[in-house]
């Protein structure tokens, strides 16, 4: 049995913890390349709602920098800011019994850590949530997050049948629907834009909370 995670928003509370934060600094970031705005925290509250509805950061950042109307010339490198390093001391959330619940399931089981993203701003976050990276047999970091191709090679390596490999992760789209292509089983974590999406009938479990995977993997 092979059980791979997602990382954000899945074993770390991303959209809690880290995105609140660096919106808030891609917002002075902003207004330090010259948008105009009379009240930080309402424009604050206003790009979180545009993250809330959008599917990735750097969506809601386009939408405001459009609606403010900021030349995107001078708005391009806050971009960066979204995976500069976090702050030294800056603590990073793991979702509800995320520490646990791997050290349980990794004293029977392999385990792997597939995250899209920046590697190094990946390893930090893991680092910053005090997560075990030692739990994981194998960590993959695609850059564009395209996960398919780490999953097969995953169960190539440990030569595990695709029924006996489980992925649990927030997005359908990027996490879930590579994993049902393959055959592997399927459960979707509902945590931050997760929450958001309608659940598909092939999807094997839907949870809101780790500890529930001590049912179902057995
Ligand atoms: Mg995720």
């Amino acid at each position: 049995m092979l059980i791979i995670f997602d990382l954000d928003d899945t074993l770390i509370d991303t959209s809690g913890s880290v995105t609140p934060f660096k919106m808030q600094q891609c917002l002075k970031h902003l207004i330090a390349e010259g948008l105009r705005i009379d009240d930080f925290a309402k424009a604050y509250e206003e790009l979180l709602a545009y993250n809330a509805s959008s599917l990735k950061s750097v969506e809601a950042l386009s939408k405001f920098i459009l609606k403010h109307g900021l030349d995107v010339s001078r708005a391009g490198s806050v971009f960066s800011e979204l995976t500069s390093p976090l702050p030294l001391d800056f603590v990073v959330s793991t979702t509800p019994g995320a520490k646990e619940i791997l050290s349980f399931l990794s004293s029977s089981y392999r385990l792997a850590l597939v995250t899209g993203g920046h590697p190094s701003f990946q390893l930090d976050k893991l680092k910053k949530a005090g997560l075990d990276s030692s739990v994981f047999s194998k960590i993959h970091i695609p850059e564009d997050s395209i996960k398919r191709p780490y999953y097969k090679a995953l169960a190539k390596e440990f030569l595990i049948p695709p029924e006996e490999i489980w992925v649990c992760g927030d997005r359908i789209q990027m996490d879930l629907v590579p994993a049902h292509e393959l055959g592997f089983r399927t459960i979707h974590m509902r945590w931050g834009r997760g929450k958001m999406s309608v659940t598909e009938s092939w999807i094997d479990h839907s949870i809101t909370t780790l500890n529930e995977l001590k049912g179902i993997i057995q």
